[in-house]
């Protein structure tokens, strides 16, 4: 079986983000956020396959894309969790993820970047694409009181995320123009609105490519503790200030090479509900107050009895729910 290629990564990427933008800046037939407000009519006439069959756009058109971006945009915060995002993608989505994408290949780790290459579906003119996630709690991660292995597996399972993928369903197919308006694309955002290709919205946040990488993301072992290496050089990196320069964290091809020997993993959906944040644990509130020991300002002593008091709360808990 053959492996993914990770050398040349970096450059390929950058030529594919630049022709996207060249591409963009030159194309005549975008629907801009002000032409779907209404308040200016486009200068040439723009079609929309919306009802089945493509036609020219007309006012009620827009105001059904209005309505469809209040939708998304009612849920708008920054990021969105790889379960979250993966139980809004299209069943078709991660169908094609199952059976043609097998393996999504970390290349590097940077200042809460991760970057992936992924195999490419059998009918694909390219070999390979190059998927990107950003975590937003990244700054979160590295001051949390706990391991950086802990801290990494927090990011993966729960951290909220942005992401692109540089293949051109995620663009024309409405990906890149749904994870814009929900708050969660991570480089060019996508302003002209899907009207022939996904002219109802339920394109889903994510390409096959995507769905692939947010699945190894949840639960490649490799691919956390590259990020737990990164937290911790972050985190050494600070008590050394001055020097500047992002950590880079990056994976070889030999590891590489393990990840795609390794089985495909299953594509999975967990239902989503909203829910609250999780109380934090013994070890962390222990650490904090730790952190609190022998200040003697009055607010570092108010934050010490705040956690002293939640520490005894989480053992009273623990000790009431045994049998
Ligand atoms: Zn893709």
């Amino acid at each position: 079986m053959s492996g993914i290629r990770i050398g040349n990564a970096e450059s390929a990427l950058n030529r594919l983000r630049q022709h996207d933008l060249e591409r963009h800046r030159s194309a005549t037939n975008l629907l801009s956020p002000e032409a779907v407000a209404g308040k200016t009519s486009p200068a040439k006439v723009l079609y929309t396959t919306l009802g089945g069959t493509p036609r020219p756009i007309n006012r009620q058109d827009l105001a059904t894309f209005r309505a469809r971006i209040a939708e998304i945009g009612k849920n708008l915060r920054a990021g969105i969790t790889a379960a979250e995002a993966i139980s809004l993608s299209r069943p078709i989505d991660r169908e094609r993820a199952q059976k043609e994408i097998r393996y999504a290949v970390p290349t590097w780790v940077r200042s809460g970047e991760v970057r992936f290459v992924t195999d490419s579906g059998p009918v694909s003119k390219v070999t390979r694409h190059h998927t990107r996630i950003e975590f937003v709690n990244w700054a979160a991660a590295i001051a949390r009181p706990a391991t950086a292995l802990q801290s990494a597996g927090w990011l993966c399972g729960e951290g909220a995320l942005r992401f692109e993928c540089q293949c051109e369903a995620f663009t024309f197919w409405g990906h890149r123009y749904l994870a814009t308006v929900g708050g969660f694309v991570l480089g060019r955002p996508e302003n002209s609105y899907p009207k022939i290709r996904a002219p109802d919205l339920t394109c889903g946040p994510l390409c096959k490519h995507l769905v692939r990488t947010l699945t190894t993301l949840q639960r490649d072992m490799l691919v956390r503790r590259r990020i737990a290496e990164a937290i911790e050089q972050e985190r050494k990196r600070l008590d050394k200030p001055g020097r500047a320069k992002p950590v880079t964290v990056r994976v070889s091809q030999a590891e590489a090479d393990r990840i795609t020997a390794g089985r495909v993993r299953r594509i999975t959906v967990k239902p989503q509900r909203a829910s609250l944040p999780k109380p934090p644990s013994r070890a962390d509130l222990t650490a904090a107050i730790a952190a609190y020991a022998g200040r003697n300002d009055a607010s570092s002593r108010a934050i010490a009895r705040a956690l002293s008091a939640l520490l005894t709360q989480s053992s009273q808990s623990q000790s009431s729910a045994r049998p």
